[in-house]
């Protein structure tokens, strides 16, 4: 049964319009991506931004009127609490800005540990709704990690594909999760074209990012949740920034679709701007941002944040208009500016991964270039949580000291420390 408000897909290349069909993926006359559609008046007709926050489910199943699926069920499993993150107004972080306006969303903390459980939820719903036995994806380590994690909540099978040289932790969750992995001697783009293969080969239900149309549906509720948590409760009297990593770009295009949803329903009355920040070592979709193209060219990716290293993005085109469409920009930063986000935001509280650091380094940029304002409200997205790599955590700090454990030991170090 399809949902009443699910009402097909429109190619964002070439317009085309497609029905509801279980098993479309990107358009088949170019290629594009493919946005769903929803019946506008419907929703309205359903539901209303107070009813929505009258409620007390505490995941991203709150805004299940606005989603392109049926219930998934699951309750009591961790697929019922991907989404509703925690929302932070740190005050290290406003010192070190001079923002007056600061927040942080902290996607760290959903059920596997990055933002991707959004969209590997919305899949996995999708996947039992169409009778898809398998669901299969390629990943830098986290959307694996996600509807590995996702699918076991439910009892569902997962097919992972990851480059050998993912983060162990991610790996190691993949594992623990009872996925299918399979390791590919290659980069993260040569897995892609394998899952892409594969699923078609065997008939699995592919999640691809930047290939399903259903996970920018979930990543969309990040932005419902900023609506709700940010705009809804704060009487903003300028645009809110939003800033959040880019690597396949697959993210900011699902969050600006969340907010043109809520634009085109009404209850949003100014569009946020959009920032995508990413890695100088990763730069396809800013390029094309920079040159005033949507094409985007592919680079040769070799940055430290892992889960935006890309050659190739396959959502590049929606997340150039991302930020293009909203009075946003591109903000490049360095591996070192990424490091130094890392420890920033962790004597906030906050313990990031480097593509989650990301996004706070992309606006100390944004600051010093004069892009932001001080009297700019801006929410700072942390995509994923400081566990998922220690290695590189460890870079972003001194060493601790090693002493024997007796008092004169002691004594001498904060000595030599106070010195
Ligand atoms: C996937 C991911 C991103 C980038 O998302 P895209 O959709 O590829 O742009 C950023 N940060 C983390 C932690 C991620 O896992
Ligand atoms: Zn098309």
């Amino acid at each position: 049964m399809t949902r009443a408000t699910f009402q097909g897909y429109r190619c964002s290349l070439c317009g085309a319009e497609f029905a509801p069909q279980d098993w479309l993926y990107t358009c088949p006359h170019d290629g594009g991506n493919l946005d769903v559609v929803l019946d506008t008046p419907a929703i309205r007709q359903q539901t209303s931004p107070r009813q929505i926050s009258a409620q007390t489910e505490p995941s991203l199943w709150r805004y299940l009127p606005l989603l392109p699926v049926d219930d998934p069920g699951g309750q009591g499993t961790p697929l019922r609490t991907a989404g509703w993150t925690p929302l932070y107004s740190p005050p290290a972080l406003k010192a070190q800005t001079s923002l007056h306006a600061l927040w942080v969303k902290d996607e760290g903390k959903n059920p596997t540990a990055s933002f991707k459980d959004r969209a590997s939820a919305v899949v996995v719903a999708r996947a039992r709704q169409i009778g898809a036995e398998v669901v299969v994806t390629a990943s830098t380590g986290n959307a694996g990690a996600a509807l590995a994690g996702m699918a076991a909540a439910v009892g569902h099978r997962a097919v992972i594909f990851a480059p050998r040289t993912a983060p162990p932790a991610k790996i190691a969750q993949l594992l623990v999760f009872g996925a299918q992995v399979i390791l590919v001697d290659g980069n993260y783009d040569n897995a892609f074209d394998l899952t892409v293969q594969a699923a078609q080969e065997f008939g699995w239900y592919c999640r691809n990012t930047g290939y399903n149309a259903f996970t920018a549906e979930g990543k969309k509720t990040a932005a419902l949740e900023i609506f709700e948590q940010v705009i809804l409760p704060n009487r903003l009297d300028r645009p809110l920034c939003v800033f959040v990593s880019v690597g396949d770009g697959n993210i900011i295009s699902g969050i600006h679709k969340g907010f043109k949803d809520l634009y085109a329903l009404g209850w949003l009355e100014t569009m946020p701007r959009l920032f995508g920040v990413q890695s100088t070592g990763s730069a396809a979709v800013a390029n094309a941002f920079f040159a005033g193209t949507e094409e985007i060219t592919p680079v040769q990716a070799a940055t430290l944040a892992d889960s935006i290293s890309v050659d190739l993005p396959r959502d590049g085109v929606r997340a150039v208009r991302a930020a293009r469409q909203t009075g946003g920009a591109y903000v490049l930063v360095s591996d070192d500016a990424i490091l130094q986000a890392i420890a920033a935001l962790g004597k906030a509280g906050i313990f990031a991964e480097p593509a989650g650091a990301t996004a706070y380094a992309g606006l100390l940029e944004a600051l010093k270039s004069g892009q932001i304002q001080p009297d700019d409200p801006v929410v700072v997205i942390n995509t994923g949580s400081g566990l998922k790599d220690v290695k590189s955590a460890m870079r972003a700090v001194t060493e601790a000291p090693v002493i024997e454990p007796n008092l004169n030991a002691l004594k001498r170090l904060l000595e030599k420390n106070l010195r």
